[in-house]
């Protein structure tokens, strides 16, 4: 059977927004890694140029003439096939694009600019006032944004659901409170519980006098087990780290190195590593196409955190993985043994860095974030009171002390840079890890035989197969219910597995 002639068309204009993406996306790790400090001036307008040439190209008529004319081959094909959903996602991201006219879009833009050269000045004096304008802008730009959504779509419920959307397609406020709910009431206890118990682990081992040359080849050596290779990914320095793609055979992580703390190249490098392996295990029939990424931010991150965390601070992994550190850095781990790096690498304490916060408390870092988000956009609390409601916040739920707001409010880039909604995805990264790992764990039987032997070819395989080929085919409900048979996210699974991680460092 021929192809559609329009289907041929869509393909050929997608491909080329893809295009463009993908140089844009070039652009940007270039700029994050090796770009000389001064060029970040012109590189911004060549950034938005390309942004801006894409976002016209796909919101033009020709592309929704095009939708309309394939309404009937979509129909007449299986909803999993690639050319159904295809057409269906490009179909949601252009009704969704459209909504908002170009002047809005180029008003963020130069916002978000605006807002992160402030967050970078307002962060290192510790000064909040040079950021609150800057917020306020913003959020002003985002409630005409909720106001053109919620015009050309009757159905929305909370002004806040469409922020989520950007990150999560189909989430609601709603569901994510219900989550964070459960998630919170069953993670405070746990945090009491260590509290009464400071120095029942000891993290010695991780801190120490490691050079930098030598972690690069260790991690290096690490990555190319866990299933990097040369011809089709790189490993780069950043301050701070992330995953991007410029294709699946062109994968390009960072990551960092302290000279006195193994923890933040050594986890930093499996999370990008996970990032990574999603987007190389995307179908090649994807390629140049709006399905060629993960599911969602959650169902990405869902991936990173698999990999830093319930494998690289698993005990299994470090009957492999000590005598790689044994190899690297002989004198310094002449004498430990598989159960005392297993617990140095999982010591449990509150903080108030969420990017430092060990696997429990993260997530309420996270609920932290998630409710004044809720309460900025319900107007409950004021920008200009935004740092005393987080300190507040930091007392309630982790019971430290916030000393400044450089280690409190003003931590995080996102809000200063324009993302509001993306901090939920964070903990359901973690949600979707834990349901996937009991579905992983009843599939393959010895994948704890397999990871402890350095053998991670049969994950690699289960995650390619059942998760990464589909790309962005499915939404992450659909791809839960294919995947674990339950289509909504289920914090249980992840509190049954901290609870038994924190009982066997800390005891019942
Ligand atoms: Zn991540």
């Amino acid at each position: 059977m021929s192809e559609h002639p329009d289907l041929g068309k869509l393909k050929e204009r997608l491909g080329e927004i893809s295009d463009l993406r993908g140089a844009q996306s070039l652009l940007g790790w270039d700029q994050r890694t090796i770009m000389p400090q001064k060029g970040a001036g012109v590189r911004a307008s060549r950034i938005a140029t390309l942004g801006k040439i894409s976002h016209d190209l796909f919101v033009a008529d020709e592309t929704g003439q095009l939708l309309d004319s394939l309404t009937e081959l979509e129909q007449s094909l299986p909803f999993d096939s690639d050319d159904a959903s295809l057409i269906r996602v490009t179909r949601r991201d252009y009704e969704k694009a459209k909504v908002i006219p170009t002047e809005l879009t180029v008003a963020f833009s130069l916002a978000e600019s605006a807002g992160y050269q402030a967050w970078v000045e307002a962060r290192a004096t510790s000064d909040y006032t040079i950021l609150l304008p800057h917020l306020e802008r913003i959020v002003e730009l985002h409630r005409q944004a909720i106001a053109l959504h919620r015009a050309a779509n009757e159905e929305v419920e909370d002004d806040y659901d469409i922020l989520l959307d950007d990150y999560e397609p189909g989430l609601k406020a709603s569901e994510v409170s219900r989550v964070f709910d459960l998630l919170k009431n069953a993670t405070i206890p746990l945090v009491e519980h260590i509290r009464a118990k400071p120095d029942a682990v000891d993290d010695s081992l991780v801190h120490g006098d490691f050079p930098v040359e030598t972690q690069r080849s260790l991690v290096t050596t690490l990555a190319r087990r866990l299933g990097y290779t040369d011809d089709a990914w790189r490993l780069d320095t950043t301050q701070h780290p992330f995953a991007s793609s410029m294709s699946t055979q062109d994968i390009r992580i960072t990551t960092r190195y302290y000279p006195d703390f193994l923890n933040p190249a050594l986890f930093g490098t499996m999370h990008e590593f996970g990032h990574g392996l999603y987007e190389h295990g995307v179908s090649p029939e994807l390629e140049r196409t709006p399905l060629c990424r993960g599911a969602s931010m959650a169902f990405h991150e869902s991936q990173s955190r698999m990999w830093e965390n319930l494998i690289g601070r698993g005990r299994p992994f470090w009957d492999y993985g000590l005598p790689e550190l044994k190899r690297a850095f002989p004198d310094h781990f002449a004498g430990a043994d598989e159960d005392a790096i297993y617990r140095a690498v999982n010591k449990f304490g509150p903080s108030l860095i969420r990017v430092e916060a060990d696997e429990l408390t993260y997530n309420l870092h996270i609920i932290i974030r998630f409710e004044l988000e809720r309460d900025i956009f319900s107007g409950t609390v004021p920008l200009a009171d935004l740092p005393a409601a987080w300190n507040a916040k930091v007392q309630e739920y982790l019971g430290i002390d916030v000393p400044d707001d450089a280690q409190g409010v003003l931590q995080d880039v996102h809000w200063g840079s324009g993302a509001f909604g993306y901090f939920p995805t964070y903990a359901l990264g973690n949600v979707v890890a834990a349901q996937l790992w009991e579905r992983i764990a009843r599939d393959l039987p010895d994948l704890d035989g397999d990871v402890s032997r350095g053998d991670f070819g049969p994950l690699r395989d289960w995650l390619g197969e059942n998760i990464h080929r589909h790309g962005r085919k499915f939404g992450p409900n659909q791809l839960l219910e294919r995947v674990v048979g339950v289509d909504r996210f289920d914090p249980q699974p992840l509190v049954r597995y901290l609870t038994t991680k924190v009982e066997g460092l800390y005891g019942a």
